[in-house]
């Protein structure tokens, strides 16, 4: 698996400072976060926690008392393509998450629980599961 889209869920509208960005109005829904997933699922369970520094756009996002982190889709294909196709479905926060790449934004929105036909990160499987070489999520030995 080589990328993966982070739900988040924001349970109220809301507006947080989010590092370079500025101010960012987030409204109640999902939002979803493309990244990489080429170095296995540590990206995705560092989404899940809380407690961390500030180091990504999205961290000012999952960091915050209205928003909950629920799962990651995994994806064989690279980030920005995956990005692309969110973007001709669905809008987005121009900036958001792209500083290293040309794409408008890595964050798009959807106002109800967005589902994809692919394998699924949960909270709890970043206890017991690892991306193998190949890219399946196995039990961690
Ligand atoms: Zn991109």
């Amino acid at each position: 698996m080589q990328s993966y889209i982070l739900i988040v869920r924001v349970l109220n509208n809301f507006s947080a400072s989010v590092g370079s960005l500025g101010k960012v109005e987030f409204c109640r829904g999902y939002y979803m976060y493309v990244g990489s997933a080429k170095n296995g699922i540590h990206r995705v369970c560092r989404h899940f926690k809380k407690d961390k520094k500030l180091r990504w756009h999205i961290d000012y996002l999952t960091t915050s008392n209205q928003a909950l982190p629920v799962c990651a889709y995994l994806f064989n294909k690279e980030e920005c393509e995956l990005s692309k196709d969110l973007a001709k479905k669905y809008s987005f926060i121009k900036g958001f998450g792209c500083s290293d790449c040309k794409c408008k934004s890595h964050l798009y929105y959807c106002e109800s629980f967005p589902v994809f036909r692919t394998q699924v990160v949960l909270p709890s499987d970043c206890f017991n599961l690892e991306m193998n070489s190949s890219g399946s999520l196995t039990p961690k030995t």
